[in-house]
């Protein structure tokens, strides 16, 4: 196993003086000394009057900081880290290359886009001033500060940032596997653009001929929880379309009674659906597939265990985190968000409740609010700034409100834009727009501006 070490630093540098303090001082309590008051060595004032100066607003600091993920979190705190940090040495760990743009797949996966149109490459956003490991990060180990990769390379951190996503959790379905994506009329829009493609593969002869169609929500915290909603929608308008509609039943399962987290929106979803034909059914999962047969058995609360067949099923499986973080002490170990081993943030501060140098950004955090880029966007910055508080010495000073969005296309040309956060109440963001209506507005929001606002979060732009 190799080890990472701190980058070397020249006996003249600020760094060689920071040094010879750190010898003196534990490694955290010498980081929120160096940062104090926008940095005691920018100022130059210690080891003899050193002349350099820094940007005005980065703050100094030699600390090693380790982001777990370059996704749509872990790049946006990458870049907005080598910004307001001036002397850090940041780290990003992730095998993945290419980029997706998963808010499109959707789209993708409803003849709407392009797949081409979602791919795009991680470095393209990855800052130039970091070190990008192109690895997986196999085991957490935050008693000793440090994390191992898939290849068996140890790094140690001054500060963690946890953002993997999630982990689809296809074998928690048997007889499911995205294998089996755009064949046998089975169709999942959360895996890559090249499954989403598939899934149009599949659904698309569906909507010329018409049929029985099934449209699952799987169990637990989901991403994007509007998108099973949307296939459904989306469906429905192709068969209407293409003058199928009146040859199709269409069917959603929930396993609970709600269809939607935010309680206007439910209600309008309670009412939208039947008016389209599209019968809601209650308490319902998935036990398990039998694709070449087109069958699919259901368990459910009055019915017990059925079968029902299908020529189109849209099955999107369970999620949690991923194993490595699902088996490390950072998972939350009680309450709502221990059985599917979410990390244990504090929802506010997105700071961990156990290990104070340990920051969760994106999917993986257990929150009580929906999974979504837009969450992202707004998580990040509060990080980035609690980090930048823990390194010049403060309590944590930003807080995440929950913030959620998704636009809930309805049909091609139309979408509501709901807009909410932890309280649930909604906060439209867009003026004259009502969060309650479906409006073409929210549909030119989807289609052309959210995927340039999505690049630029990225480069740690926005919120
Ligand atoms: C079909 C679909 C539709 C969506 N629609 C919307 C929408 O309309 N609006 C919206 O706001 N959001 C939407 N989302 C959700 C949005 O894409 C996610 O919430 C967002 O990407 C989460 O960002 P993240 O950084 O947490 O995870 P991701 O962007 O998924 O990135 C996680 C990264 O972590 C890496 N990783 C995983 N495990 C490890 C490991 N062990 N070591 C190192 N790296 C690791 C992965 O390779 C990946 O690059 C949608 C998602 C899907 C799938």
């Amino acid at each position: 196993m190799s080890q990472r070490t701190p980058r070397g630093t020249s006996p003249r540098s600020p760094a060689a003086a920071r040094d010879a303090l750190r010898a003196a001082l534990n490694r955290r309590d010498f980081l929120k000394l160096s940062g104090l008051g926008g940095g005691v060595f920018a100022a130059g004032t210690l080891g003899g009057g050193l002349l350099y100066s820094t940007p005005s607003r980065a703050v100094q600091t030699n600390a090693r900081v380790v982001i777990v993920g370059a996704g749509a979190a872990g790049l946006a705190a990458a870049n907005r880290l080598s910004r307001r940090l001036d002397g850090a040495q940041i780290t990003v760990i992730d095998r993945r290359e290419p980029h997706y743009y998963q808010p499109g797949l959707t789209l993708v996966a409803t003849g709407v886009w392009e797949r081409g149109k979602t791919e795009d490459r991680n470095d393209r956003y990855m800052p130039r001033d970091v070190d990008w490991i192109k690895a997986h990060v196999a085991e957490y180990d935050p008693d000793h500060d440090r994390v191992v990769t898939d290849t068996g390379e140890s790094i140690e951190y001054d500060y963690l940032i946890v953002a993997t996503g999630l982990q689809l959790r296809f074998d928690q379905v048997p007889g499911m596997d995205p294998e089996r994506i755009g064949s046998h009329g089975v169709g999942c829009v959360y895996d890559t653009p090249q499954n989403a493609a598939r899934t149009w593969e599949a659904l698309e002869p569906f909507t010329h001929q018409g049929g029985k169609g099934l449209f699952i929500r799987p169990p637990g915290a989901i991403k994007c929880a509007g998108a099973p909603l949307k296939m459904t929608m989306l469906t429905e308008h192709r068969l209407r379309q293409r003058g199928a509609r009146e040859r199709s039943e269409l069917h959603y399962y929930v396993p609970g009674s709600g269809l939607f987290s935010q309680p206007r929106i439910d209600d309008f979803l309670d009412n939208h659906f039947p008016e389209r034909g599209i019968t809601i059914h209650r308490h319902h999962r998935v036990k398990e597939l039998d694709a070449e047969n087109r069958q699919v058995v259901f368990t459910s609360e009055e019915h017990g265990e059925h079968t029902e067949t299908f020529d189109f099923i849209h099955l999107p499986p369970p999620m949690s985190a991923p194993e490595p973080v699902r088996e490390s002490p950072l998972a939350a170990q009680e309450g709502e968000h221990a059985a599917d081993g979410w990390l244990e943030v504090d929802p506010y501060t997105l700071r961990h409740k156990r290990y104070a140098n340990v920051f969760g950004a994106g999917d993986i955090c257990g929150v009580p609010i929906s999974k979504t880029s837009a969450s992202s966007k707004n998580m990040v910055p509060v990080v980035v700034q609690n980090l930048i508080d823990d390194i010049e010495g403060r309590e944590c000073s930003a807080e995440y409100t929950g913030y959620t969005s998704c636009p809930l296309i309805t049909e091609i040309g139309r979408a509501i834009l709901v807009e909410f956060d932890y309280s649930l109440e909604m906060v439209p963001t867009l003026p004259l727009i009502s969060p309650y209506e479906e409006h073409w507005v929210s549909w030119i929001m989807k289609v052309e501006l959210l995927q340039p606002m999505y690049n630029a979060v990225l480069r740690g732009r926005f919120a």
